[in-house]
């Protein structure tokens, strides 16, 4: 996958459903109830993220940032994956004093 494969796009026709594949992951059983595990994107508060969850009782197994070649979310901003500038960054200690937000998991 290129980089200009997740920027260029064309516009959706509205004939394919809206759906996320969750893959089954095997030989692994839910520690709460034992229960089958899937794997799935979801869209977290805190960004796109990869997540292995029972399909019984949506016990969380494993939560973590999408590879880039898991391709989530499809389509990204040419920048998510820049550096924050000098401004941004939470070295820089806020001048009005309140708490930043971490920006992670
Ligand atoms: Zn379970």
């Amino acid at each position: 996958m290129g980089f200009a494969d997740r920027l260029i796009f064309s516009t959706p026709t509205g004939e394919e459903p809206l759906t996320v594949a969750r893959e089954m992951v095997a030989d692994v059983a839910c520690p709460q109830c034992g229960g089958g595990v899937a794997r799935y994107p979801i869209a977290y508060y805190t960004g796109p993220r990869i997540v292995k969850k029972c399909q019984q009782c949506f016990h969380l197994l494993e939560l973590r940032r999408p590879l880039p070649e898991e391709n989530w979310p499809p389509f990204r901003p040419a920048t998510r994956d820049w550096a924050a500038s000098a401004a941004e960054r939470a070295s820089v200690p806020p001048r009005s004093g309140k708490a930043q937000d971490d920006g992670g998991l």
